[in-house]
C-alpha cells in the first residue's frame, strides 16, 4: 500500500491546517459560550474565505461547485478539519448534509436536484435525516412506526422521530417512512423529502444531549409528523427502497466520520502533550516527567496511529475493491475509532485536571458530544456482532491446526 500523499494534497492539507489554526480554533471560545445561531454571520465570513481559497465542499462534485476529491483524499481533509468542531461546517462538508447530498446525487430526480441538491452543496440551505424513532430501536430500524400513505397525488406522513440532527433551521428533511407494509422487511420503507415548512412538520424540541440542547446546526431534534402532506414527486429513489438507499449513505460516511474522529484524537493528543510539558506539579517537576503520563502519551500515540491506518485501509478497500467487499473493514473502524477517540479525549481531559472539565479548552465539548460516536451509525455492539458473524462464516469448513 502506498502511503505517500500527492503534492496536490500536501498543498491542500497545508492550507486547511493553517486555516483551522488561524481562523477556526481562535473562534472556539466564543463558540463554546455563545448560541451558535448568533455566530452565523461570523461563520459566513469564514465560509467566504474558504470559497476564495477554492476549498469549498471538498468531497462534492465539481459541477455543483465542489472540489470532487476522492474518498482517500477527502479522508485526509476530514482528519484535518476534525481538529475543530467548526471545521466541516465551515468547509461545507458537514454531516448530515454530506450524506443527503450523496443520495440526492445518486437517486434524486432532475427537479429534486435543482431544488434541493444545488442550494445544499452551495451552503445556502441545510437539511436533516429523519429515521430514528422515539419508541422503536434505532439499532433495528426495520421496526418502524412512521407511515407515508398515498392520498391523491400526495403522501400523508405520520410518525414520531427523534435525533434528527440539525433539523432546527433546516430547509428539508429526508424522512424514512413505511410505504409498503406488505413487502419484505427491508423493502417496506421509502425516503421522502419533506420541506420543514410543510404543515404537520412539528419540531417538538431540540433534545438536551449531555446537558446541552444546542440550536441550529448544532442540535438534535424530536419531530412529530402529523398528517404531513407532500407530493409523491418528493419520493427519493424507488418506493420501498429506503433501506437500499440508506446502505449507500453509510460506507463513505463512516470514513468521513472516522477520519473526523482521528482529527479529534490529534487535537486532544496535542493538548495533552502540551499540558503535560507545561504543568508544574512540584518545584522543578513537570507532569510530563511522570511515567504514568508518559505511558498514556505512548499508548494514545499508538492507538491513534493504528486507528488511522485502519480507516485509510478501509477507504482504500472501498475505492479499490468495493463497498460491499469492505463491509467488515467499515464495521471494524466504526467501533475501534470511536473507542480510541473516547479514550484519548478522556486521557487528555484527565491530564488537564479541573481545567479539563471547564469550557476553557475544547476537551469538555468533545467529551460531551463525541460519546455519541459509540451509538449513532450503529452502536458498538451491533458492529461487533456483525464483524464476528462475518469472521465466523469465513471460518466455515476451514481446517485450522
Ligand atoms: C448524537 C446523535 C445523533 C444522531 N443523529 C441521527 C440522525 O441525524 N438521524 C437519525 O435518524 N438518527 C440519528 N441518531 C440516532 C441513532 O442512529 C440511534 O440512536 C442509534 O441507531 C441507536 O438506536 P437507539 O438509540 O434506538 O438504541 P437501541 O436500538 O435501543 O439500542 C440501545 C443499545 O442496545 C444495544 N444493542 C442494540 N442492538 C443490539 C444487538 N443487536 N446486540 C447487542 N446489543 C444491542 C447497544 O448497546 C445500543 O447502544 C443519532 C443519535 C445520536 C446519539
Amino acid at each position: 500500500m502506498d502511503f505517500s500523499v500527492s503534492e496536490k494534497m500536501q498543498t491542500i492539507l497545508g492550507m486547511i491546517d493553517e486555516f483551522v489554526d488561524k481562523e477556526l480554533i481562535p473562534l472556539e471560545p466564543e463558540f463554546l459560550t455563545t448560541p451558535s445561531t448568533s455566530l452565523l454571520p461570523l461563520f459566513e465570513e469564514k465560509r467566504k474565505l474558504v470559497r476564495q481559497m477554492e476549498l469549498w465542499a471538498p468531497n462534492h462534485r465539481k459541477e455543483y461547485g465542489g472540489m470532487e476529491l476522492n474518498l482517500m483524499e477527502h479522508a485526509l481533509v476530514s482528519e484535518s478539519l476534525g481538529r475543530s468542531p467548526l471545521g466541516h461546517y465551515i468547509f461545507g462538508c458537514q454531516a448530515p448534509d454530506a450524506g443527503n447530498i450523496e443520495i440526492l446525487h445518486q437517486f434524486g430526480s432532475e427537479a429534486q436536484k435543482e431544488k434541493y441538491l444545488r442550494p445544499l452543496v452551495d451552503g445556502k440551505i441545510r437539511s436533516c435525516f429523519s429515521m430514528t424513532e422515539v419508541e422503536l430501536p434505532g439499532s433495528n430500524p426495520v421496526m418502524m412506526d412512521t407511515t407515508a400513505v398515498k392520498d391523491g397525488d400526495d403522501y400523508v406522513i405520520n410518525g414520531q422521530k427523534w435525533y434528527s440532527s440539525s433539523a432546527d433551521g433546516s430547509e428539508f428533511a429526508i424522512v424514512m417512512a413505511v410505504t409498503n407494509p406488505e413487502a419484505g422487511r427491508y423493502m417496506q420503507a421509502s425516503m421522502i423529502i419533506v420541506p420543514t415548512d410543510t404543515p404537520g412538520f412539528n419540531l417538538v424540541r431540540n433534545i438536551p444531549v449531555m446537558g446541552h440542547a444546542g440550536e441550529g446546526y448544532f442540535s438534535h431534534a424530536e419531530i412529530l409528523y402529523q398528517n404531513c402532506r407532500v407530493p409523491q414527486a418528493n419520493l427519493l429513489g424507488a418506493e420501498g427502497h429506503g433501506f437500499v438507499i440508506a446502505q449507500e449513505r453509510l460506507g463513505p460516511g463512516r470514513i468521513h466520520h472516522c477520519m473526523r474522529w482521528i482529527g479529534i484524537c490529534n487535537r486532544a493528543f496535542d493538548l495533552m502533550v502540551a499540558r503535560a510539558r507545561d504543568r508544574i506539579i512540584a518545584p522543578d517537576r513537570k507532569l510530563a516527567g511522570k511515567q504514568i503520563i508518559q505511558s498514556w502519551i505512548a499508548e494514545c500515540a499508538a492507538d491513534i496511529q493504528a486507528a488511522r491506518l485502519m480507516v485509510l485501509h478501509a477507504a482504500w478497500m472501498i475505492e479499490n475493491v468495493g463497498k460491499k467487499e469492505a463491509r467488515k473493514e467499515i464495521s471494524l473502524i466504526k467501533f475501534v475509532v470511536a473507542n480510541v477517540m473516547q479514550k484519548v479525549v478522556d486521557r487528555a481531559l484527565q491530564v488537564h485536571g479541573g481545567l479539563g472539565m471547564t469550557d476553557d479548552t475544547i476537551l469538555a465539548f468533545y467529551y460531551r458530544h463525541e460519546r455519541a460516536a459509540r451509538i449513532y451509525d450503529g452502536a458498538d455492539e451491533v458492529h461487533k456482532i456483525s464483524v464476528a458473524k462475518r469472521i465466523l462464516k469465513e471460518y466455515e469448513g476451514k481446517r485450522v491446526r
